[in-house]
C-alpha cells in the first residue's frame, strides 16, 4: 500500500453514466465490445492448457466456464449493483434453479414468499420438494413474516421477489437484509438494477431476469446474479456443471440494453404512472396496482427503497375473465403478448398465461384474480397509450359490470 495519493482519482460517477461506461475492461480501443462467437480456445502446451483449465471462472478456455462478451455483461450488472462480482446464465430461471442448487442439498429448508414468478414458484413447490428441499411460503409483504419461518440451522435460502410478479407487492429489504443465518436472495427483475440495488440493504443476492428490461428489446434471454465474488465462485462451481450457460450474443445485446436502460427506463416509468392515473379513474376499473401510486399500500416503503417505481402496473377490472377478455380485444396498440420491460407495451392475463398452471387456491393466495391484467409499459407516445387502454375500457362498458 502507497501513501502517495493517486495523481488522477476517478471521481465517483452516479448510476446512469456507470450504465454507459461500466464492462469495458476487455474491449481494447472498441467501443463496442466484441462478440466472442467461439465455444473454446486454444492453449500453449500443457501448463498453459492447466492453467486455463483450474482457474476459477477461468476466462478463454471454454465457454461453458467463462466467455469474455459474457464477462462484460456482467462487470456492468455487478458495476450497477455495487457488487463486487456478476455471473450470468441462459435465462432468468437458470440463474434460479443453479442458485437454488447450488446453495441446497437434501434435507434443507428454504423459505420463500407466495408471490413469486410462476416459474420460480413452481420450480421450488415441484423439483426442489422432489430432491428433499423443504420450502415454507409466506406472504412477502407481511413484515416479519420471513424471519418467523426461519428455522435456524436448517433454513439454508431466503427467496424473495420484490416488486412481485404480477401485482407489484413489495418486500422491505432493509428488514430481510437484516435476517441472520441463512443466504438470502432477491428477484429484482421488476427493478432492474437501475430501480433498486438490493445489495445495499444487506441482501446477500441480487437476481434478474435480464430477459426483461435489463436487454430491454425483446431480443435476448438471459439471467444475472450479482453478489459478493467468493459466493458467485461457489454458485459458478455448480453452474458449469448445471449448464444454463448464457449465449454470448444474448450477453451482447443485454450489454447493449444497459447502455440505455437509464433513458428507457424513466420514460417506461413516467408513462406508467400516468397510465396509473388514468386507469384508476375509470368505472370499469376495480383496483390499479402501481408503486408510484400514493394509494399502492407500501408506496411509503417503495419511496424509501426504489429509484424508480419501474415500468409495470396491474389493472383487476371489475367483470372477471368476460371483462379482460373484451378488454384485450379492443386493444388497438398495446399487444397481448407475456414477458416485460421491451419497448412496446405488452398485455397479459396471467390467469390464462403466466399463472395458468396455479390451482384456484395458489392463484387467489397470491392474488391473482380473473379479472387482474399486467401490463409492461412499453416506449410508445404516453398520449397514444392512454388513448388505446381507456378506449379499450370505453368500448364495450357492459362486460364491466
Ligand atoms: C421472467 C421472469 C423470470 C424468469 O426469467 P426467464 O428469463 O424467462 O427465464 C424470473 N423472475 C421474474 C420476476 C421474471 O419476470
Amino acid at each position: 500500500m502507497s501513501a502517495v495519493p493517486d495523481p488522477d482519482p476517478r471521481p465517483p460517477r452516479r448510476p446512469a453514466t456507470r450504465a454507459v461506461e461500466a464492462g469495458r475492461a476487455a474491449n481494447d480501443r472498441s467501443l463496442s465490445t466484441p462478440l466472442w462467437a467461439t465455444s473454446t480456445w486454444e492453449a500453449a502446451g500443457l501448463d498453459d492448457a492447466n492453467r486455463r483449465a483450474t482457474a476459477a471462472r477461468g476466462a478463454q478456455f471454454y465457454s461453458r466456464y467463462a466467455n469474455p462478451t459474457v464477462r462484460a455483461f456482467e462487470d456492468a450488472v455487478a458495476d450497477l449493483e455495487g457488487a463486487e462480482s456478476a455471473l450470468a446464465f441462459a435465462s432468468g430461471m437458470g440463474a434460479v434453479a443453479t442458485v437454488v442448487l447450488a446453495l441446497c442439498s437434501a434435507g434443507d429448508h428454504v423459505v420463500a414468499q407466495r408471490q413469486l414468478y410462476a416459474g420460480t414458484l413452481a420450480f421450488l413447490q415441484g423439483p426442489c420438494r422432489r430432491f428433499g428441499i423443504d420450502v415454507t411460503l409466506v406472504d412477502g409483504s407481511v413484515p416479519g413474516a420471513f424471519a418467523e419461518a426461519v428455522r435456524p440451522g436448517r433454513t439454508m435460502l431466503v427467496v424473495a421477489e420484490t416488486p412481485s410478479n404480477p401485482r407489484l407487492d413489495l418486500v422491505d429489504l432493509d428488514e430481510l437484509g437484516r435476517l441472520r443465518g441463512p443466504f438470502t436472495v432477491v428477484d429484482s427483475t421488476l427493478a432492474t438494477p437501475l430501480g433498486q440495488q438490493p445489495l445495499r440493504h444487506g441482501i446477500h443476492l441480487s437476481l434478474h431476469s435480464a430477459t426483461k428490461g435489463i436487454a430491454g428489446h425483446n431480443d435476448a434471454t438471459l439471467g444475472v446474479v450479482a453478489g459478493e465474488a467468493e459466493l458467485l465462485d461457489a454458485i459458478w462451481a455448480y453452474g458449469v456443471l448445471h449448464g444454463a450457460t448464457p449465449s454470448p450474443f444474448d450477453a451482447l445485446n443485454a450489454l447493449r440494453g444497459v447502455r440505455t436502460l437509464d433513458v428507457r427506463l424513466q420514460r417506461q416509468a413516467t408513462t406508467a404512472r400516468r397510465l396509473a392515473d388514468a386507469l384508476a379513474g375509470h368505472t370499469a376499473v376495480g383496483e390499479v396496482r402501481y408503486p408510484g401510486l400514493p394509494d399502492h399500500p407500501q408506496h411509503a416503503l417503495a419511496a424509501t427503497q426504489m429509484t424508480s417505481f419501474g415500468s409495470m402496473l396491474a389493472v383487476d377490472l371489475h367483470g372477471g375473465r368476460p371483462a379482460a377478455s373484451a378488454f384485450l380485444d379492443h386493444l388497438r396498440l398495446a399487444r397481448v403478448a407475456t414477458s416485460l420491460g421491451g419497448p412496446e407495451t405488452l398485455v397479459c392475463h396471467p390467469a390464462t398465461s403466466t399463472h395458468a398452471s396455479l390451482t384456484p387456491a395458489e392463484a387467489t393466495a397470491c392474488g391473482v384474480t380473473a379479472g387482474l391484467l399486467r401490463i409492461s409499459v412499453g416506449l410508445e407516445d404516453p398520449d397514444d397509450l392512454v388513448e388505446d387502454l381507456v378506449g379499450a375500457l370505453d368500448a364495450r362498458p357492459d362486460d364491466y359490470r
